[in-house]
């Protein structure tokens, strides 16, 4: 291991929001620096200006925010090695991609996209692939196959591009922290473009080598779609001569449909009924897709189910604050093969940690819905209610039909409830409990709960029949807490009225 500082970076491109795949891959990033003490940066990788879409950037930063986590360096912090908007880093490339040509690691390259196209079209008649590399460069239209001041020429007046010079039948070998040895034979890569003329703008494969090394990045961990990319990097890391400061790579899986039939695409979260994305995003021509935010999800939760797409901890235990999987994270414990997910366990995941929460807290996310149905209740009777129901709860949207009881008395009564349990002496029952309920001064749910049930057995009446009508009269159909529990909230005099009304109705 070298002893320089850990620096990884999050480096999305802002062409729409960030899946929850990129979110992983920020997390997993996050996690490693902070392991190691080092420092995680954003960097924008804007260069495709026609893949721009407006709003994107400011999404992927609010996304990473919410989930907890917070960049060192980076677009919207500063630091040594501004700006990190590669759009802004524009007058940098021009610089690399030349030194390479001079090298002999990169030409100019002059076919217009209707020769390449013509070109491409003979291949296909012929059935075979066209590869733009060693086998025809030298027919292209290219700095190599010209005098230097027909170059010198051709480069004031024609468009061009620099194209790396993929070298010939070579095995390149690479380590990657996830999947060990990759090997690629070279001849199956193409001479990829590094730099264009129309915007003097280079390709990500340019700009994402020539900042990594500025930014002193050391280790690079980012999605599986890249690991194709990874021989050219590395060429062009050895071309610049970097390649003893070259950062070590580490290329996360997948995350696969629940079916685990193929890549959770952006579209499978509308269609499937589960979010896809972090945050809420409304598209610049106003399509809306959900996001784990909005859906109710609390961002410890959702930071949890991800870490655990991908990783374990080798142990059962499946519960973690970001500082245990900070401690806890290792690259070689990341698996090589997809991460299948499952929207289901994405549930249990909010459950758990809906459970954890304090009762205050809880009650100052309920408050607005109940404020919504015009219902004025203290902080602190909302927060006994929400410690009574939220082990039964998802999301707090789930709050409202699990405690409506405890604001407003039962309009209807369950009719399934009311036929199996409301029989001839019932009503007769109910009201000796709202006497048993009005003697005990002050109230005190053990004491009522004792008598209560002292009262059943001395009668030889079924606990069940009794209860679940008791129940029936307070809540209006056969869920909740401990009766008991709902009498000492609710207050002896609210029993009793809902106990009379019920009496009134049903009997
Ligand atoms: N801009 C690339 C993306 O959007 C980053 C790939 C990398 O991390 O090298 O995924």
């Amino acid at each position: 291991m070298s002893l320089k500082k850990v620096r990884v970076r999050f480096a999305p491109s802002p062409t729409g929001p960030l899946h929850m795949g990129g979110v992983r891959t920020a997390l997993f990033n996050y996690l490693f620096a902070k392991q190691h003490g080092g420092d995680f940066i954003l960097r924008i990788e804007d260069t495709d200006s026609a893949r721009h879409v407006p709003g994107a950037e400011r999404y992927i930063i609010d996304s990473i925010h919410w989930c907890g986590m917070k960049f060192n360096e980076g677009v919207g912090v500063g630091g040594p090695h501004v700006p990190y908007r590669q759009s802004e880093r524009k007058a940098i490339y021009l610089k690399y991609a030349k030194q390479l040509v001079a090298s002999g690691n990169a030409y100019y390259a002059f076919d217009t996209p209707e020769a390449l196209n013509k070109l491409r079209a003979e291949y296909e008649a012929k059935k075979e692939t066209f590869i733009y590399s060693y086998s025809i460069r030298n027919k292209m239209d290219t700095s190599l196959n010209m005098s230097d001041e027909l170059l010198k020429e051709r480069l004031a007046k024609d468009k061009w591009v620099v194209r790396f010079k993929m070298p010939e039948n070579e095995v390149v070998s690479i380590n990657d922290i996830i999947r060990d040895v990759v090997t690629v034979n070279t001849n199956t890569l193409d001479d990829k473009v590094l730099f264009k003329s129309v915007d003097m703008l280079p390709t990500y494969h340019l700009a994402n080598i020539v900042d990594d090394k500025l930014m002193e990045i050391t280790h690079v961990i980012r999605g599986e779609e890249w690991l194709p990319s990874l021989p050219l990097h590395v060429l062009l890391y050895r071309a610049f001569g970097w390649e003893e400061t070259m950062p070590r790579f580490a290329h996360l899986s997948l995350l696969l449909k629940p079916d685990g039939k193929g890549k959770l695409s952006k579209r499978d979260g509308d269609r499937l009924g589960f979010p896809v994305f972090p945050l809420e995003w409304k598209s610049p021509t106003g399509e809306i897709s959900r996001g784990y935010r909005e859906d109710g999800y609390f961002p410890e939760a959702f930071v949890n189910l991800l870490a655990l797409l991908g990783w374990n901890s080798g142990t059962e235990q499946e519960l973690f604050t970001m500082d245990e999987l900070i401690k806890l994270f290792s690259l070689e414990r990341v698996i090589k093969s997809g991460a299948r997910f499952n929207p289901d366990k994405a549930k249990w995941f909010n459950q758990q940690y809906m459970k954890q929460k304090p009762n205050k807290g809880l009650a100052l996310l309920y408050q607005p819905i109940l404020k919504e149905k015009g219902i004025e209740k203290s902080d602190k009777y909302v927060a006994a209610v929400c410690g009574l129901i939220k082990e039964r709860a998802t999301f707090i949207s789930d709050f409202w039909d699990l405690s409506s009881y405890f604001f407003v008395a039962p309009a209807t009564y369950d009719e399934k409830v009311v036929k199996e349990f409301w029989k001839e002496d019932t009503s007769i029952w109910m009201l000796k409990i709202a006497e048993i309920i009005k003697s005990i001064e002050p109230f005190d749910k053990e004491k009522a709960e004792h008598e209560t049930h002292e009262w059943i057995k001395s009668n030889e009446l079924s606990m069940g029949q009794v209860m679940n009508a008791f129940r029936l009269c307070v809540v209006g159909a056969s869920m909740g807490p401990s009766m008991f529990e709902i009498a000492a909230l609710l207050g002896k005099d609210e029993v009793v009225s809902r106990i009379e009304k019920a009496v009134e109705i049903l009997k």
